[in-house]
């Protein structure tokens, strides 16, 4: 059985643990690989590595840890597909998905690159006379990121290469479902010149995690994964005294006016409810049609539209599947028992449930599901399913669809299709939501703007990656100085200084 060890200190290890988690294969049901599920003591490793490395990482120049970075950059790319291969084979995800996942993600290594530049800081002469005044924004020390399964090389790449760039060091904690990526991502850190400790892997699960969330020698935590546990690391960290993001889950509305175009609402739509079986953060799991006859058209649109929705494995010869397996029996499961509880509480409209998968009897296999009528106090509703399935819940005006987006407890992303830029620019302006798509379905930032919701979707001030994410790495330091010529008095040094 292939093993995955953790990274640490530049070097695969065992670390001191016997326990073993499963790595399957969606599409068979077949494990493929065990990950070794690291302890406090993993942990403790890992951390004291990133620690010892971090004077010397700190201090070389920006420009030469820019410049490893640009190698990563050119070593990801020639590594694209055979990561894209591994976090398809663990994840379930299709071939071509998990490519964009990865091209995503070497965004943000592209926007580290020019950290010299996104690192400076200001400068003004003469505050007071012969005064100057300067700012640095310096590392924070030892960094600590823990991700999902959904997104195991982007999410990850979201974090590091921002952190790195701008002097700290890293442990990561990646999700133990499909691990792989991450130890493919810190060899060929390694490979591109990093120097051992800076850039730390260690596999495992809440034990690890809690460890390294209140070690003493971990200054800031950034974490990517489900509400309960985001705003559980937010509140433990945060006692702990480390700063913290903690990006939490979703239900992302997206809203249809009567005067969009239908056919392409719900060509978007499809992609952006089903495409990676709805487990993404920005996935649309709601739609929002605004008036009852583009209810009707649209509903019979996508009804339509999941007649050929091709599922089926994540790894195929030739043209992918629109959509592969869940990530997990359980999750199948949990998704199945949402369609029923849908079909009791709404109007079921569409079952996944009843797709033939007997080519793959042990694959984690499910069909799109379309639920109509659906809205709050229902638990298909009100709750993140992390699935195929797309809820329909129609409104009577643009007022009211901005409402019932405003009261949901998540604000991650929504979108509205319109014809109107008047309807779509009082959109953007009244939604409470961290990301805005108009006729975009899926409106998540480039690597050079912020990624990151409101409310229950982001516990902390800050989004990841762009302008953010380089101060959620950074500290900022004002020096005020002055080099007199001559003695200058001090007399009076007892009242605030003016001008
Ligand atoms: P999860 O919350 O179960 O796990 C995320 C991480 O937390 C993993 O590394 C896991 O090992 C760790 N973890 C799990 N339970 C823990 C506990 N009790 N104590 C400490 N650590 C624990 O999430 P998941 O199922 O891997 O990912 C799916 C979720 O992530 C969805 O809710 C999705 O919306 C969310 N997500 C959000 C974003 C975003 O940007 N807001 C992006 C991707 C995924």
């Amino acid at each position: 059985m292939r093993e995955i060890l953790h990274f640490i200190n530049g070097e695969p290890t065992a670390g001191d643990n016997a326990e073993r988690g499963a790595v399957f294969n969606p599409t068979t049901g077949e494990q493929q690989a065990e990950v070794v599920i690291g302890t406090t003591g993993d942990v403790d490793a890992a951390v004291a590595a990133a620690k010892a490395a971090l004077p010397g990482w700190s201090g070389t120049t920006p420009l030469r840890r820019a410049r490893i970075l640009f190698k990563y950059k050119a070593l990801l790319d020639e590594h694209r597909d055979e990561m894209a291969r591994l976090i398809a084979s663990e994840h379930g995800k299709v071939f071509s998905d998990a490519q964009g996942e990865v091209t995503r993600g070497i965004e943000v290594v592209e926007f580290a690159c020019g950290m010299p530049h996104l690192q400076k800081g200001e400068h003004s002469m003469n505050v007071g006379t012969g005064v100057d005044s300067y700012s640095m924004y310096q590392p924070v020390g030892v960094c600590a990121g823990i991700t999902p399964f959904n997104f195991p090389a982007m999410v990850p790449m979201w974090m590091y290469p921002i952190a790195l760039a701008t002097g700290n060091t890293f442990v990561l904690k990646p999700a133990d479902k499909d691990p792989s990526a991450a130890n493919l991502m810190a060899r060929l850190l390694k490979e591109a010149g990093l120097p051992d400790g800076v850039f730390n892997v260690v596999h495992g699960r809440a034990e690890a995690v809690n460890h390294l969330i209140t070690h003493a020698d971990v200054s800031a935590v950034s974490f990517v994964g489900s509400t309960p546990i985001a705003k559980h690391i937010y509140e433990t960290a945060s006692a702990a005294e480390k700063r913290v993001q903690a990006l939490g889950g979703a239900k992302n509305h997206l809203v249809v006016m009567p005067d969009a175009d239908i056919d392409g609402a719900a060509d978007a739509l499809m992609g952006a409810a089903y495409g990676s079986a709805g487990e993404r953060c920005m996935a649309i799991s709601v739609a929002v049609p605004v008036g009852q006859e583009t209810a009707e058209k649209l509903r019979a649109a996508l009804v339509e539209r999941l007649e050929n929705l091709q599922v089926g494995p994540s790894l195929v010869d030739g043209k992918d599947n629109d959509m592969g397996p869940l990530v997990s029996a359980e999750h199948r499961d949990k998704v199945a028992n949402y369609v029923g509880i849908g079909a009791e509480e709404a109007e079921l409209v569409v079952d996944g449930r009843e797709k033939d998968f007997s080519a793959h009897p042990d694959g984690y296999f499910i069909g799109g599901s379309l639920i109509d009528h659906t809205k709050p106090g229902m638990r298909v509703y009100d709750e993140e399913i992390f699935g195929p399935v797309l809820c329909i819940s129609r409104t009577e005006s643009l007022d009211e669809a901005i409402d019932l987006i405003n009261a949901n407890q998540f604000a991650n992303g929504t979108s509205i299709f319109t014809e109107s830029g008047h309807a779509g620019r009082t959109f953007a302006e009244r939604i409470e939501v961290g990301m805005v798509g108009v006729n975009v379905p899926i409106p998540v930032p480039m690597a050079f703007h912020s990624f990151g919701g409101w409310k229950r979707s982001l516990f902390g001030p800050l989004h990841v990656h762009g302008a953010d994410g380089v101060r959620f790495y950074t500290r900022l330091k004002t020096v005020t100085a002055r080099w007199p010529e001559d003695q200058v008095s001090q007399d009076n040094a007892f009242v605030m200084p003016t001008h």
